[in-house]
């Protein structure tokens, strides 16, 4: 009853130029999953990607955005502007911008009020660091990540809540967690929800795994029972790799 998801979170990379080369190799791919696509342009080019990707399969979704909803706020953009130009649905909490950007749990639990109030659909993002894993902690981590930003929601807000776990030491390192790792945490993720909201809630959300997923190793992390799919970064540069991961399932 919960849907696949395969999302491409092209992270800083691609200009218009090289983002209109790949919008096309993208369309040029067969899907034979039954999976939902999507690809997370920067903000630059989330209209013209909405623009080429409007007839297919594919949603445009945005990396990020601030909570409120216009205003002095230098460089930011908001979720209105967002579904202005056709994005529905919002990466939040990425540990890049964690860690980068000195994102909190507070200030997400803010991006994910503001999302949600504009009727957008959040891709929410946690995942312990290697420290945290080496010291047993991960699961402390990841629980304190998602009750701190998410567990003040009415269960019926997770309707529009993805969870997307992504280990930090994972991310762009060519170290994926196996495939038992990633379950073993998807399996306490849901527990943790069920826990709170039931286990109807729980069964419902989509909670992909992200971290170095790529055409080789993503028909076994998605095969696991609750790994409902992936958030993709380097693999998601280019369409056919991107696409042999979307038709892993
Ligand atoms: P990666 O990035 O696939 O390059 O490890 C995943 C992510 O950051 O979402």
């Amino acid at each position: 009853m919960r849907k696949n998801i395969v999302a491409g979170n092209w992270k800083m990379n691609n200009d218009l130029a090289q983002t209109e080369g790949l919008l096309t190799d993208l369309q040029k791919q067969t899907q034979t999953s039954e999976a939902e696509v999507m690809v997370a342009p920067s903000f630059t080019n989330l209209w013209h990607a909405f623009q080429s990707l409007r007839t297919s399969n594919i949603e445009v979704v945005a990396q990020n955005m601030h909570f409120a909803d216009n205003g002095a706020y230098t460089g930011e953009v908001s979720a209105s502007m967002l579904k202005s130009v056709g994005i529905q649905t919002v990466i939040l909490g990425h540990s890049e911008r964690r860690a980068y950007f000195n994102e909190t749990d507070a200030i997400l639990a803010k991006k994910v009020d503001a999302a949600l109030a504009n009727t957008m659909r959040v891709i929410f993002c946690f995942g312990e660091e290697l420290e945290d894993r080496k010291a047993n902690k991960e699961e402390a981590v990841v629980k304190s990540q998602i009750s701190n930003a998410l567990f003040h929601l009415e269960a019926d807000a997770f309707k529009n809540i993805v969870l997307a776990y992504e280990p930090v030491w994972a991310i762009g390192t060519g170290e994926t967690a196996t495939p038992e790792q990633a379950q073993d945490m998807h399996a306490f993720i849901r527990k943790t929800l069920s826990e709170k909201y039931g286990e109807e809630v729980a069964n419902s959300v989509s909670i992909l795994y992200g971290g170095s997923v790529k055409p080789n190793n993503a028909k076994e992390i998605f095969s696991k029972p609750d790994v409902d799919g992936g958030l993709i970064g380097g693999a998601s540069l280019k369409a056919q790799d991107f696409f042999e991961i979307v038709n892993a399932f």
